[in-house]
């Protein structure tokens, strides 16, 4: 049997970082029938669209997608591929895994736990109006002498709808995968409305879970700081556009930073899209230099979501055994003390490969 799943080279360092995945996905022996699709600048060059309607169609038809990073022009007409790909298939929940192997580079060890970002709303609706535009004129009215003259504003629209899928999905994800806590993360002192219906909502739906998953709740700011000072008090956390943001980046710099982060996309429709949490990174595009591990780990959530659990555990044993021994690692994973030779992009796969037969 062989699955069918679209494949977004991306652009950058995208392509190499997907070519050394494709490598090791296929030596777990999991037979996959890729569907190459363009998006970004290929895109554009090809068919006139950052985003091609076919593209869409696949990743709809197929239900999964593996994506490398998809660079955003600054100054040019076409809105993010990322962001557009978001709103057109509603990937409405971001998973991002932070997980310590043993040899990375890391203040901590044991850290294991996963940000479920809402995807869709709040400060990332888009809803902006600039200094002096009639809009900052009438909302400075409605809220007199809070507002200053010179100010630009940005709105943060919380719905029911959106929180409520978002957390639902969160302790979903806890139960699927043996995690015990769900904590919701929220400045719902401050933001009454906003954070407060998205923390009301949280403690509806963690009512339905009792017994099963622990809840907990955490104002952000706390939450920041005890991530740096105690990850290991967290398993899965649950927060709107914004902070999830912000510390899933932070967790990222946990696990040994952007080379390990990697992520997953969720439609409503059931579609599932895997990546990197990294962009495009163009200054190391063809130096054969960055770290594959984000995007193969992404590949390996992408087996787990096809119920390839084994292959996906043995690839991911693969992985941290290649980590563990530092021979055969990128330069991100060498502490400044160590003087071994880093290896590229392709020579960390192809350990990964060899180890693959190890494991
Ligand atoms: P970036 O993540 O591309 O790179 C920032 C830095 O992180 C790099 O210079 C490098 O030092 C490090 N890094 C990134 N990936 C790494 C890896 N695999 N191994 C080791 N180190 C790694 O962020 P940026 O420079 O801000 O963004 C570049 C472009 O990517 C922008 O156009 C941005 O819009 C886009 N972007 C795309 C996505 C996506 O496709 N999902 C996500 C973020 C940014």
């Amino acid at each position: 049997m062989s699955y069918r799943v679209t494949l977004l080279p991306g652009d950058g360092v995208g392509p190499e970082l997907v070519e050394a995945a494709l490598r090791v996905l296929d030596a777990t022996g999991v037979k996959i029938d890729w569907d190459v699709q363009a998006a970004g600048e290929e895109a554009i060059r090809r068919f006139g669209t950052p985003l091609p309607e076919a593209t869409l169609e696949s990743l709809r038809t197929n239900g999964v997608g593996l994506k490398g990073p998809i660079t955003t022009p600054i100054g040019t007409g076409f809105r993010s591929v990322n962001v557009a790909l978001r709103q057109e298939l509603d990937l409405f929940a971001c998973v991002r895994p932070c997980k310590t192997y043993p040899g990375v580079p890391s203040p901590f060890a044991n850290v294991d736990l996963v940000i479920i970002r809402e995807n869709t709303e709040d400060l990332y609706a888009g809803v902006e109006f600039d200094v002096g535009s009639w809009e900052v004129e009438e909302l400075r009215r409605w809220a007199p002498g809070r507002i200053r003259e010179d100010a630009a504003v940005s709105l943060k629209p919380i719905s029911e709808t959106a929180s409520q899928r978002i957390v639902r999905f969160a302790f979903d994800y806890a139960v699927r995968h043996g995690r015990r806590k769900v904590t919701a993360v929220t400045k719902a002192n401050i933001m009454k409305y906003t954070d407060g219906l998205f923390l009301r909502v949280a403690r509806e739906v963690a009512a339905e879970y009792e017994g099963r998953v622990e809840y907990e709740e955490m104002l952000v700011d706390a939450a920041a700081m005890r991530l740096v000072m105690e990850p290991q008090h967290f398993d899965v956390l649950v927060a709107p556009n914004l902070y999830g943001d912000i510390l899933s980046d932070l967790c990222a710099g946990l696990v040994g930073g952007l080379g390990m982060a990697p992520g997953m996309n969720v439609g409503a429709g059931g579609v599932a899209l895997f990546e990197p949490v990294h962009g495009s990174a163009p200054a190391y595009k063809g130096l054969n230099r960055l770290n594959p591990t984000a995007l193969i780990l992404s590949g390996m959530l992408m087996l787990r979501h096809l119920g390839e659990v084994e292959a996906a555990d043995r690839l991911e044993r693969a992985v941290a055994k290649v980590i563990a021994e530092g021979r055969f690692v990128t330069f991100d994973l060498r502490r400044a003390d160590d003087k071994r030779m880093a290896v590229g992009t392709q020579e960390m796969a192809s350990a990964i490969v060899r180890a693959l037969r190890e494991v």
